[in-house]
């Protein structure tokens, strides 16, 4: 199914996948009873009124992550499950303001995104205070039939979730770990922390088997987690090959190998890594010289 602003394929009889202008992507989960939104787009569009014709079921909206190309039919629906480490983001002018979701979905993407229409200001729902409801590791959206878990995995951001459905053995990961992960932002982790990230998302490398994430449209093998878990550790010991890129929002971030054929790393596997240099180690607590003693 299609209209000007989405377009949709089928993964399987309960899984809709939805294509925005800007190559990002979504997913329509449908149980018996419920279905899950994972992600919605930049709000370009209205995803509500789309989704409503892709099924009857009562819909709720999950976010992996607080960016822009994931929140976005938040504003129109009125209600998101969101990490709380993220709602703050969401609201920030870079990730919510009308302009730059409009300027995101305009923008040719390396990762596709059909323009059949030349979006305009009137077609960006603007945003305003929606009802957030917090999810942590561990949580299960039970759509009746359907099972989805929460695995918590900061990195791309601190409040990043995947969302795991052990029956059908397939993650899906929003940014969290891919060809390009995305790991310098203001709102990311640093490279030490991410690599702990990763280490426990590879504790449920068993129960999955390929992951669908925010943008390219393939099936990403499990063990990308490898992949990533051995390039963060490359990055730490200054053995990768920081090769100096463009950032988002200027500068330049530095990317743990080049880039090879079909965007995907040289230096081979799935994974590759941006970061900045002054973002690889947790920052120490501050040493606190004299603390009254509380006891005496
Ligand atoms: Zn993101």
């Amino acid at each position: 199914m299609q209209n000007k602003f989405f377009s949709t394929d089928k993964l399987s009889d309960r899984v809709t996948r939805i294509h925005g202008m800007g190559g990002e992507l979504c997913y329509l989960i449908e149980g018996d009873e419920r279905a899950l939104l994972i992600d919605g787009l930049t709000g370009v569009g209205s995803l509500k009124a789309f989704v409503r014709e892709l099924t009857e079921l009562p819909v709720v909206m999950a976010a992996t992550h607080g960016h822009m190309d994931h929140v976005g039919a938040a504003w129109e629906i009125g209600e998101v499950f969101i990490h709380p480490d993220d709602i703050a983001l969401m609201y920030t002018p870079t990730h919510s303001a009308p302009e730059g979701r409009l300027g995101f979905a305009s923008a040719p993407s390396p990762m596709g995104g059909e323009k059949r229409t030349k979006p305009v200001l009137s077609d960006v729902p603007a945003p305003h205070p929606v009802k957030t409801y917090p999810i942590y590791e561990g949580d299960i959206f039970d759509l009746g039939g359907v099972e989805i878990e929460v695995v918590s995995v900061p990195g791309h951001t601190q409040g990043t979730v995947v969302f795991l459905d052990r029956a059908a053995r397939v993650v899906y990961s929003g940014d969290a770990c891919n060809a390009n992960t995305l790991v310098y932002m203001p709102c990311s982790t640093t490279i030490e922390e991410y690599k702990e990230s990763l280490l426990h998302f590879k504790s449920y490398q068993k129960d999955f088997d390929v992951m669908y994430g925010g943008h390219g449209a393939v099936a990403i093998p499990n063990t990308i987690i490898d992949d990533a878990i051995a390039m963060c550790e490359r990055i730490l010991a200054g053995t990768d090959e920081a090769v100096e890129t463009p950032a988002i929002g200027g500068g330049t971030a530095l990317l743990g190998s080049a880039r090879g054929e079909n965007y995907l790393p040289a230096c081979g596997g799935f994974a590759n890594i941006m970061y900045r240099k002054e973002m690889l180690h947790k920052r120490p607590h501050p040493v606190i010289k004299d603390e009254p003693n509380l006891h005496r």
